[in-house]
């Protein structure tokens, strides 16, 4: 070890300079490994600054730990072969696949180095022109919101793997300048605020952008590597004759719930996974209920199961149930018990778990034995299978259990319980069975029997893939392949049944399906369209970690969706009359408004016509009786305002209060008298007072926990819940249009270039609009013919007091 006066010697001398030779010794392994490169492995004197910042980028890359053979990409940077950090790691890559002082090819080294590959700026122009000609129509429609995902993606085209990274930005900017024009005002409307969470590095969720083009989650990532069906791996190759036969080269997906319990935004993932994934190559996907537990499953969840797909835009190929296959299964069973690969076992869970090597304190590890039962005779197991199927034993008495591997490192493979006896009647196959099959024994021999070519499933399977295909081959059955993607987990709120349950018991919310909730019910009542989920998922992508997201992101997904697909409606949600004095009581003007202004959009959405007279309503909030401070722009004495879409601005007179001093009505002048109306400082939203529509309640959803993980509240999630997370209006009026929008709606409005277009069936939660500088609203299910109630799906925009 040299001491640091000798490294500051050193790297003086090479030309580091004292703040960077200074700023280097900061930290001891890069120092070392320099000291040692520039010792050991370079013969050179004098070094220029690019040949010097490249050594520096190989000693932080020796952190990682050893690299073999270092000295080759030493030289490699002498000698100008090497040229980027990209080459570096790289090359790094490359030697730790090697051993130290091993006859290391040259070639191989400069092939995997990229050395040789030399990009013109001309080659990177046209590898990114090809890149931009493939997105054409995201490119035309998205225009300049998509040059940082198209900088992103570029950087990995295989193709510009080796250019020079600095080359990307100026040249995109170019081609974006030659294609669009200079930026206009269609580059600005769409300024939503990145959400803070992409730069929240504690989630671990991709960095997206509402404004992001749609990418496929089925052609890329963790689906896009998947084989093709044919291509199924299996210990016995000759069992793929019958499975192709069956497929005919289609994907065959299922989505397997427990009805068990509701649907959450995770359970959209999966759905989409599988049905989405089958949809994608023109498979089928099952919708199969995994019913093997009676004791808790009821009629509610099958059927909310299937409305969510139903919702969500997926048709099953087929409803079928794991119970359907009761009597194959019992088959197969009795197949294994004859094949020696089964036994019935009668050890306590205690005992069970001992012999599995569990010790004292609870900890596995012990030595793991066979139990007695394990060596039966196979006409023994035999009659005692039998014995449990007829009812000889009750709950906990006996166990079919699969003879597995002991010796496995493998948890999985200690001989799991294949049937239990349980004394509960079944709701599709009623007191016919005393036996159920376990869900280790069910799932793969049911994907198996259904031919499934993908069993997609969390990581949580991830160890049970052993198993799973060690039954398929003890069977010698078609076997599945089991292919494990990362979970979609959202923070700051709980999505496990148990506590949503007490939610509900306890009355926190109003039920499975509370807008407040992030069960697919309850998103559903809240409004959100199910084509927003899917978009958002798809940005998302699939790989095989967990993506944890906040609800900010989610809600700003949903936001940007919605902006695409609602028309605008005028709300005032704390209304005040306003008497306009110079107007005689019949005036009337018709003012005609598109319900979604700007370009296509206007024929699209159509337009309808307000009545504008004497007598309106507009909000508390854009009224002061007082003289306005300069940074309050609407109406107050000395400071006229406009109505959105009124020819001439009001100016305030004059307020009537009532005895506690609150504002009852106010007077004002319509500004009239001039030719031409005067700007104004803002314009804001009106209700004509002769057709307004009164509405019983608006509810405005917050955060129903304070924090992002309200499960970890050292005194239980409970006592992290906001008390505010829900206001109610219950004076607010809207114009009449909106009973074409209810009467209209679904309006099913198509995003261009989207997949996730889905036709949604009629239901209140489809009527939805932007009430304009209010947010986004639809009908809540508790409305009826005399009563109006509202949910606030999303605000405008993010709200920033929020973290
Ligand atoms: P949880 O473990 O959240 O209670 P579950 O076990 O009740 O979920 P199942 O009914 O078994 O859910 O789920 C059906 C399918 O949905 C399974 O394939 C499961 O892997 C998948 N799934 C469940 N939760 C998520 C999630 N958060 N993200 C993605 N897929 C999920
Ligand atoms: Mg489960």
């Amino acid at each position: 070890m040299s001491s640091e006066e000798e490294l500051i010697n050193l790297f003086n001398k090479v030309g580091l300079g004292e703040k960077k030779s200074q700023e280097i010794i900061k930290n001891k392994k890069v120092s070392s490994s320099l000291y040692e490169i520039l010792t050991n492995e370079s013969s050179s004197e004098s070094y220029n600054d690019k040949q010097l910042a490249l050594l520096h980028q190989l000693a932080i890359e020796s952190k990682g730990g050893i690299i073999p053979n270092r000295k080759f990409i030493t030289d490699a940077i002498l000698d100008g072969r090497i040229k980027t950090n990209l080459q570096i790691s790289e090359a790094v890559k490359y030697l730790k696949s090697t051993t130290e002082g091993a006859d290391v090819s040259l070639d191989n080294f400069n092939a995997a180095s990229g050395v040789g590959i030399e990009l013109t700026e001309e080659d990177v122009k046209n590898e990114i022109e090809k890149y931009l000609n493939s997105i054409n129509s995201e490119l035309e429609s998205k225009r300049y919101s998509i040059l940082p995902k198209v900088l992103g993606e570029v950087k990995k085209l295989p193709s510009l793997k080796w250019a020079a990274p600095n080359l990307f930005k100026p040249t995109i900017d170019a081609l974006f300048l030659a294609k669009l024009g200079p930026k206009d005002e269609r580059d600005v409307v769409k300024k939503e605020k990145k959400p803070k969470a992409a730069s929240n590095a504690a989630t671990k969720a991709k960095t997206t952008t509402a404004a992001e083009p749609e990418r496929s989650m089925f052609s890329e990532g963790f689906l896009g590597d998947l084989h093709k069906p044919g291509e199924e791996p299996q210990m016995y190759p000759e069992l793929l004759k019958a499975h192709n036969e069956f497929t005919k080269g289609k994907v065959f997906t299922r989505f397997p719930p427990e009805p068990n319990g509701f649907l959450h935004i995770g359970h959209s993932k999966a759905i989409m996974v599988n049905f989405g994934y089958a949809q994608f190559h023109g498979g089928h996907c099952y919708l199969r209920y995994d019913d093997t537990n009676p004791e808790a499953e009821e009629e509610v969840y099958f059927r909310s199961i299937k409305d969510m797909i139903d919702w969500l835009g997926y048709e099953p190929w087929k409803i079928t149930h794991s119970s359907d296959y009761f009597d194959e299964l019992y088959e197969l069973a009795i197949r294994l018990i004859k094949n020696d690969k089964a036994y019935v076992c009668h050890c306590t869970p205690e005992q069970v778990k001992a012999n599995r090597g569990m010790k004292e304190d609870g900890t596995l590890g012990g030595e793991r034995k066979p139990c007695i039962h394990r060596s039966q005779s196979i006409e023994h197991n035999l009659t005692e299978f039998i014995a449990m199927k007829d009812g000889k034993y009750k709950s906990g008495e006996a166990t079919l259990r699969m003879k597995q591997d002991l010796s496995s490192p493998s948890p999985q493979m200690w001989d799991l319980v294949a049937y239990r006896v349980l004394d509960a009647a079944h709701h599709r196959t009623g007191d016919k069975w005393k036996i159920y099959p376990t869900y280790d024994f069910t799932h793969c021999l049911v994907d198996s029997l259904e031919n499934i070519t993908h069993s997609l499933c969390t990581t949580e399977f991830i160890l049970s893939r052993e198993s799973y295909e060690w039954l398929c081959d003890a069977l010698h059955v078609y076997r599945p392949p089991q292919r494990e993607y990362g979970r979609l987990n959202l923070t700051g709120t709980v999505l496990s049944k148990r506590k949503i349950a007490k939610l509900v018991d306890e009355k926190y919310v109003r039920g499975w399906d509370d807008p407040r909730l992030y069960t697919l019910e309850g998103i559903k009542r809240r409004g959100v369209p199910p084509g927003a989920i899917l978009s958002f998922i798809n940005t998302l992508g699939v790989t095989t970690s967990t993506t944890n997201i906040q609800i900010v992101r989610f809600e700003s997904a949903v936001r940007n969706y919605l902006d695409q697909t609602t028309p605008r409606l005028m709300m005032v949600l704390n209304p005040i009359e306003v008497v306009i004095d110079n107007l005689a009581d019949d005036y009337e003007l018709e003012i005609e408004i598109p319900y979604k202004p700007g370009g296509k959009d206007e024929s699209k959405f159509g337009y309808r016509k307000v009545k504008f007279g004497n007598k309106i309503y507009i909000d508390s909030n854009d009224i002061r009786t007082e003289t306005a401070d300069s940074d309050y722009f609407r109406l107050a004495p000395g400071q006229p305002v406009g109505l959105i879409k009124v020819p001439f601005n009001i100016s305030y007179k004059s307020a009537e209060f009532d005895s506690e001093g609150k504002i009852v009505r106010i007077h004002v002048n319509y500004d009239n008298e001039v030719d031409k109306p005067k700007k104004p400082k803002t314009y804001i939203q009106w209700v004509p007072k002769s057709n307004a529509i009164h509405i019983d309640q608006v509810r405005i959803y917050k955060p129903l926990f304070n924090s992002e993980n309200p499960s970890a509240h050292p005194d239980g999630f409970l006592k992290d819940i906001n008390p505010d997370s829900e206001h109610v209006i219950t004076n607010a009026v809207i114009e009449d249009s909106f009973k074409e929008v209810e009467t209209k709606s679904p309006l099913n409005i198509e995003i261009v270039g989207s997949e996730f277009n889905i036709k949604e069936k009629k239901g209140c939660n489809t009527v939805r609009f932007q009430a304009l500088r209010e947010g986004y609203f639809c009908v809540d299910k508790d409305s009826n013919g005399n009563k109006l109630i509202l949910n606030r799906i999303v605000t405008l925009k993010e709200d920033s007091s929020k973290k």
